[in-house]
């Protein structure tokens, strides 16, 4: 009997099964928002049209000129548009992070009283995973970079076990039940091999 498992791809997105093995502790705050973020020309433009919500929550360390707050447009397939678009940084930091180290977008929703993630840039919500060419998988390019991201984890538990509220948010409740499935049938897949 063949110990292979089928590839597994849930809305649309396929699965790099690395994300059930690999250990992750989240520990610091905001390290990952040093390096800006780029996000879909939609969110983008999203962020613009609540310009004059943002400006009066950001603090003396940040930018109020929206000129200033992204990159020009790039064309990327992992973006919903084919359009993505870069934070731009200012004080070494995403011009969106402020000196307490919140996300203004974050904090705006928060404020609201609104889900936390309302304005939040996919990419951001779903850090330490990413989107890359299609596949689910680690931003281990980005977290090697961090210097403290992930660095002494303190937790032994997968960055599947460890992001689990973003892949909810990612997947909806099904699409989340499906990668359970998916995750239980690699892991004993993992395991008979061993054994084997
Ligand atoms: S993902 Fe990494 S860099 Fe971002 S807050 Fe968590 S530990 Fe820090
Ligand atoms: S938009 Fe917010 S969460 Fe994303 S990198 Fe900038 S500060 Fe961080």
């Amino acid at each position: 009997m063949s110990n292979t498992i089928q590839a597994k791809e849930i809305n649309g997105i396929k699965i790099d099964p690395l994300i059930f093995t690999f250990k992750f502790s989240c520990q610091c705050n905001g390290e990952c928002c040093y390096y800006g973020v780029y996000v879909d020309s939609k969110e983008h433009q999203d962020i613009l049209n609540i310009k004059d919500k943002i400006i009066p929550i950001m603090d003396d360390s940040q930018i109020t000129d929206i000129d200033k707050w992204f990159e020009a447009p790039v064309e990327d397939k992992d973006f919903a548009s084919g359009i993505a678009v870069g934070t731009e940084l200012h004080n070494n930091k995403c011009v969106f992070l402020d000196k307490a180290g919140l996300c203004t977008l974050q904090k705006l929703a928060l404020n609201e009283h609104e889900h936390k993630w309302k304005y939040k840039p996919l990419y951001c919500m779903l850090f330490p995973l990413t989107i890359f060419e299609g596949s689910l998988t680690i931003d281990d390019g980005h977290i090697d970079r961090l210097k403290v991201c992930n660095k002494n984890p303190v937790q032994a538990i997968s960055i599947y076990e460890a992001c689990q509220e973003e892949l909810l948010q990612l997947f909806g409740p099904d699409g989340f039940a499906e990668l359970e499935e998916y995750r239980k049938q690699y892991l004993n897949n993992e395991n008979s091999r061993e054994v084997a």
